[in-house]
């Protein structure tokens, strides 16, 4: 049990008291400077424990009772407003709960934990209230249900006074959070871009991919464009998206990032060895659902795919897609199987199924960000819910394949390979011409696969253009 009341917003101080049961002996928190004045109270009376790396040695026999605060604004000084540690808004803070969170260690991962956070009253005497907002799920009394394996990597937590407003989606819930600081376009505005990209997905998943997820829009002062974002999806899905204060709404009309960060909510988690698919999958589809939302033209779309493929071709220096780190080959190798995976399941089903129906069958089994599967796990669900194995095969040889292959032998090349990628944009009817544009062939073999692989989902275009 965690029990948080606020010392202090300005700068921002939180009062964490947890009690551990059956014996801890350490407590690790993922940004230790930030931790100040930490106590342990057992049967043995008051200790400070000693600091060792990213832990704190707290030797507990039996329930113990720890005490400590957390210096969130210094946490966020300290590096720079970091997203993957703590953000400052003004004056709201948004920040990765694990951040703040002591674990203890050893823990069973499925022991529950309990979160409560008292937001009430600001330092002891204050009459002030703030506010607090997370993505995890929440029991009658209004205490935050968690489980101890996803205290290390838990989602977004929001101080202060910033604004929530429901999206309409779907199904589910997507509750969009707009922190305090100056911006070009109105909180409607933002409202109506989330709400018309978050419907887009439909033309992939059938519906909104998870049933709550809490998306955070902090301004960027001096940008004029949506910087990045970030999902975090342990114990409750969150999205951090940092935009720029002076973006205007064809800005917004016209961004890419969003979508990429919701389309991850509909995917498991695959941090062992899947993020290649899993970016790949987000990489993908960010582009093709919002021409199938009507959102963008297939031209572009085409172009931006080829744009990947180049980018993302296997190399000599990081040769299989299944065991690099590497930026590029991650995101846009993984985005070229992703497209070679559709057009082979589009082809050998006679248009009958695709990726997405894969997908689906992924959502229907109880895939989304916050649950971590395997790779494999994941490809033989895709596989069922496409009637036969396609993506398995492309698995195996991405993971067996010579590279580079034999140019003179495309058939024995990986799907991310040069001579593969060139040898589907031919079969597609895509010929690459100045770089950002394309020329379509509709003689070619498989371009009525190409023209269907973006056909307009005319109930979600519909569904978006009402906005
Ligand atoms: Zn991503």
């Amino acid at each position: 049990m965690y029990e948080v009341h606020i010392a202090s917003d300005n700068p921002w101080i939180i009062d964490v008291e947890a009690t551990f049961e059956g014996g801890v002996e350490t407590g690790a928190i993922a940004f230790p400077p930030g931790a100040l004045g930490l106590s342990v109270y057992d049967n043995l009376g008051k200790r400070t424990p000693r600091e060792h790396g990213r832990s704190f040695l707290l030797h507990c026999r039996g329930t113990c009772r720890v005490h400590y605060q957390f210096n969130l604004t210094a946490a966020a000084e300290l590096t720079h407003d970091a997203a993957s540690v703590a953000v400052r808004s003004e004056g709201d803070l948004v920040a990765p709960a694990s951040t703040w969170f002591l674990r203890p260690e050893p823990v069973n991962p499925h022991t529950p934990v309990e979160l409560n956070v008292d937001t009430s009253q600001v330092g002891r005497e204050a009459r002030r209230s703030v506010r607090f907002e997370a993505p995890f799920p929440r029991d009658s009394r209004g205490h935050y249900q968690l489980v101890a394996r996803d205290l290390s990597a838990l989602g977004y937590t929001l101080w202060g006074s910033f604004v929530t407003r429901d999206v309409p989606v779907t199904s589910g819930r997507l509750q969009l959070a707009l922190t305090a600081g100056s911006r070009a376009v109105t909180d409607e505005s933002i409202v109506k871009w989330v709400g018309r990209t978050a419907r887009a997905l439909d033309t992939v998943y059938g519906r909104f991919p998870i049933d709550q997820a809490l998306l955070t829009i902090v301004p960027v002062q001096g940008s004029n464009v949506v910087e990045f974002g970030r999902t975090v999806p342990a114990g409750g899905a969150s999205i951090l998206l940092f935009v720029g204060a002076d973006a205007d709404a064809s800005t917004l009309a016209n961004d890419w990032i969003l979508a990429h960060e919701l389309v991850h909510l509909g995917v498991p988690s695959m941090p062992r060895d899947g993020r290649w698919l899993d970016e790949g999958l987000a990489t993908y589809y960010e582009p093709v659902l919002r021409a199938r939302a009507g959102l963008s033209s297939p031209a572009e779309v085409w172009a931006s795919l080829v744009d990947h493929a180049e980018k993302g071709a296997a190399t000599r220096a990081e040769p299989s897609l299944a065991a690099t780190e590497e930026h590029d080959r991650v995101y846009f190798g993984g985005a070229a199987f992703c497209l070679a995976a559709d057009v082979e399941i589009r082809s050998k089903t006679s248009s009958k199924r695709s990726l997405d129906d894969g997908l689906k069958r992924a959502l229907a089994r109880g895939a989304n960000a916050t649950r971590v599967w395997t790779v494999d796990e994941f490809v033989d669900v895709l596989d069922d819910g496409v009637g036969q194995a396609v993506v398995r095969p492309m698995l195996d040889r991405i993971r067996r394949a010579k590279i580079p292959c034999n140019a003179a032998d495309p058939e024995r090349c990986a799907p991310d390979e040069t001579p593969s990628l060139a040898r589907l944009f031919a079969s597609l009817g895509v010929k690459p011409g100045r770089p950002g544009e394309v020329t379509f062939d509709d003689g070619a073999p498989l371009a009525k696969i190409r023209r269907e692989l973006l056909m307009v989902d005319v109930a979600a275009a519909n569904e978006i253009a009402k906005d």
